[in-house]
């Protein structure tokens, strides 16, 4: 397969440095939450959270017990489909009423995060349910909500790489890059 070599958005190191921020930010923000044996419940959005997911964790200053669920919305183009498929959102009942910090790659038109938040809370009733996206595309929002914390706001382009694809491409970059000129 020919080996296409997309723009650097942001380096290797800048998301680095951003995911390092990010992790004491949090553990500031749930330290105080937190009792003395109680651990945060990091949920991670497979499959493009896991690169992030991973960083993060080990950026926090505070015990974790992480927890995935896998959520596919794009299929093989760069528009969302607005049709949330949620292949695996089982999670142990240990979670219930625990402080949960939710980890997304993107939040995009906002749909998936609405619709995590909404089924998270319903089913586990978290005493503080937090919300962290690595990227906020603010201008395709269509649902009202806000990342609580975020690592870099973008405009409307088509992100890949750390975990995000491209019909399941590009996910190994250690970059966020851009993919210019026709998509392939
Ligand atoms: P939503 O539109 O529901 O906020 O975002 C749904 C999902 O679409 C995100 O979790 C992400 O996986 C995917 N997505 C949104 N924008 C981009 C993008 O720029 N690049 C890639 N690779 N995926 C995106």
């Amino acid at each position: 397969m020919k080996k296409v070599k997309p723009k650097v958005l942001f380096s290797k190191e800048e998301i680095q440095k951003r995911t390092k921020e990010l992790g004491h930010e949090i553990s500031e923000y749930f330290k105080k939450n937190l009792q003395e044996d109680d651990s945060l419940i990091v949920i991670g959005v497979l499959k493009g959270a896991y690169i992030f997911t991973a960083d993060l964790v080990r950026e926090l200053d505070v015990a974790a017990q992480i927890e995935f669920v896998r959520i596919a919305s794009y299929g093989d183009n760069t528009q969302s489909s607005n049709v949330i498929k949620a292949p695996d959102l089982s999670l142990p009942s240990n979670i219930y009423g625990k402080n949960i910090l939710l980890v997304e790659d993107i939040v995009d038109t906002g749909q998936t995060s609405a619709f995590l938040k909404k089924y998270i809370e319903e089913q586990f009733k978290p005493s503080k349910l937090v919300l962290v996206s690595l990227l906020n595309k603010p201008s395709r929002r269509e649902v009202q909500i806000e990342p609580d914390f975020y690592g870099f706001e973008i405009e409307d382009k088509f992100v890949i790489g750390y975990g995000l694809d491209f019909a399941e491409k590009y996910r190994e970059l250690d970059y966020l890059g851009e993919l210019e000129g026709r998509l392939s």
